[in-house]
Parts: C-alpha cells; structure tokens; sequence
C-alpha cells in the first residue's frame, strides 16, 4: 500500500487525480492523509469524489473514507473495464479534470471506451475544454493514442450543466520528444460568453488587442452562447504552432474587472511567446503522466510549477519512473522521463 500525505508538495486535487490514473494503471493500491491539504479549504470537494467514483467504477476498484470534506481515504484497483461510462459531477466540477483521472486508465485497457461527463467545461482552476482538445490531446495523438472529444454543451461554474464526449481506443504509448515547437501558425482570442452584458466580452477583447498589437485586426472575436447556458464567461487566447498548441485562459467571475482578467491572460500569452518552450506551465504538469506511461520521451516547458514537481514524486512512487528538468542556454527547462 502506497501511503501518500496529500498536504505534500502542492498539496491539491491533482495529487489525488494522479494517484486513482497511477493505481489502476499500476495496480498499487494507496491511502491518501491529508487530502488537498494546502487548499483554503482542505479536503475532498464535490468534483474529487466524482472523480475517485468514477475511477472506481471502471477500474472495479474499492475505495473507504471516499466523502466530501474527507481528508483521508484509500484506494484497492481492481481490473479496468472499458466500455460506455457516464459521470456527472453533481456541482459544476470541471469534467476536464474527470477525464484527467480517467483517460490513461483507459486507453492502455484492452477495449475501445465512450464517456460521457457532465459538469463545468469552462472553470477557474481547471483546463477548459478547448484547451484538453487542442493543446494536451494532439500530444498523446503523437504518442499514439486514438482520443476524440466533443464539447456539446457548455457548463459554467456554478450552473454547471455541461457536457463533453470522449471516444476513446485502446493502444499503447511510444515515447516522443517534443523539444522543438515550430514555426507560429496561427493566433486567436476568442471571448466566450452567456447571460452576461455584452459589454464585458467588448472590454475583455479591447484589452487583450491593446495587449497583443501584433496579432492581426480579424483574430479577434466574440462568441455568445444561448443565455441558460450561463452566466459564464472565458477570455480563451491561442497559439498554434507547427507541433503544439498553447492555449491561455482567463475566467470571468465576480470581483475581477473584464480589463484586468483579459491583462493577465495577454500578459501570459506574451511569456509564453517570447520563449521558444514546447509546453506552458499547465501542458508541462498534464504532460508528465503520459510520458511516464510511455515510458520515458521528453519535452521543453517553462520554469517547472509545484505542481509539476508534485506530479514526478507522485509518478516515481507508483511507477519507479524519475523525471529530470535541466534548465537549457535559451532559458527553457528541458524536462526528461527516462
Ligand atoms: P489542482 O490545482 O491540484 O486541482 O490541479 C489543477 C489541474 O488543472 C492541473 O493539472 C493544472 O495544470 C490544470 N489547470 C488549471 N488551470 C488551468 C488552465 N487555465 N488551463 C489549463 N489547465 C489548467
């Protein structure tokens, strides 16, 4: 049994999300002290459980302690089973990071799967959907794997309501190196919206245009959605590369004015172009896993966050798998699996 203080490190979800994808891959099984132990308020949240449940159910797994605002549980993997699965986070918990705990499982399992996840697609704090399909997902294409998604209907923090599909093929991993994005391709900002004044998007997209002066006139849009599905709103910047994809959101919520959300996107988005790394700070976190289950590979990223750095001790104890950042002459961090 592999013991884990979740206060640890970054002391967040993910370690819990990593820990159920690592035991049912790796059949260990594990106990979790302290979960989420450096959030404001620690413990599993609503999502967490809905997240550990459904790792339960298609990995035949027992878990003890699994409640909201539980601190301690533990986790006995079973065999995975793919198939048709459907998962609603009961709060507007982010199904990205459902899929998250997910999505290794199973695609190294021995059959094609299909989920269904309903919740928020769109959260602080998560990646947005748009940012699991063109920025994480094309990686693991290159791997090998056979992933498809689609968003059919938007959900915002606190209505929720949302929805996405994963169609999912079995198969292995082969290790990549992804040390070179290639040439810029294209840009976007796109401002998402739903049963908001107008006037908040118009202001998020003058100031991000003010921000990115080179990004041309017509890269610049506004994109409402149908009113119940909100209210909500997302400042999505985007920058496609030759071999990746780096997209930058900002989330709107009460108390953070439309210009500062949309300056400390561009302000990010701006970092992000001006150094010559693969992967941004959230690609680089959600990245590690795969790599590991392939079996090595490497990528260049920015300065590696806590989180990263929490995710490669959770990985080595499942898998005796080490990563190694090395920082490179042009400023990147050259992050190694082998
Ligand atoms: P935790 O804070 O431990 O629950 O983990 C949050 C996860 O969501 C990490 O894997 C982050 O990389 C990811 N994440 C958070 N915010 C974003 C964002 N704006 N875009 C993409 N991924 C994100």
């Amino acid at each position: 049994m592999i013991i884990i203080d979740g206060s640890e490190g970054e002391g967040g979800g993910q370690v819990v999300r990593n820990a159920c994808a690592l035991s049912l891959v790796t059949g260990q099984p594990f106990r979790i002290t302290n979960a989420r132990g450096k959030r404001e308020k620690p413990g599993l949240m609503r999502q967490h459980v809905t997240a550990i449940e459904a790792a339960c159910a298609i990995g035949g797994a027992a878990c003890e302690g699994v409640a909201v605002g539980a601190a301690e549980f533990s986790f006995t993997p079973g065999k995975v089973v793919p198939g048709d699965y459907r998962f609603a986070v009961g709060t507007a918990g982010s199904t990205g990071l459902v899929l998250q705990t997910l999505l290794m499982p199973l695609l190294l399992a021995d059959g094609p799967s299909r989920l269904v996840l309903e919740g928020g697609t769109h959260n602080m704090l998560a990646p947005p959907f748009e940012f699991v399909a063109r920025a994480f997902v094309p990686v693991l294409r290159r791997m090998g794997a056979q992933i498809d998604l689609r968003l059919v209907r938007h959900g915002f923090y606190p209505r929720g309501g949302g929805r996405i599909e994963v169609d999912i093929q079995p198969g292995t991993l082969t290790p990549i190196e992804c040390l070179d994005r290639g040439a810029l391709r294209s840009v976007s900002a796109t401002a998402l919206f739903a049963g908001l004044p107008f006037n908040i998007v118009e202001r998020e997209i003058a100031t991000a245009r003010r921000l990115l002066p080179d990004w041309p006139e017509d890269t610049f849009a506004v994109h409402q959605l149908p009113d119940e599905q909100g209210p909500g709103n997302v400042l999505l910047l985007e920058a496609e590369f030759e071999h990746a994809t780096e997209i930058v959101s900002g989330f709107g919520r009460l108390g953070v004015s439309a210009e500062s959300l949309a300056k400390t996107a561009a302000h990010r988005m701006a970092g992000f172009l001006a150094s010559e790394a693969f992967a941004g700070p959230y690609l680089a976190d959600q990245l590690l896993l795969p790599f590991a289950l392939a079996g090595g590979g490497s990528f260049t990223t920015v300065k590696p966050s806590q989180h990263a750095l929490t995710a490669c001790d959770i990985i080595e104890r499942f898998t005796g798998r080490r990563w190694a950042f090395e920082q490179q002459a042009n400023g990147c961090h050259r992050a190694r699996c082998g």
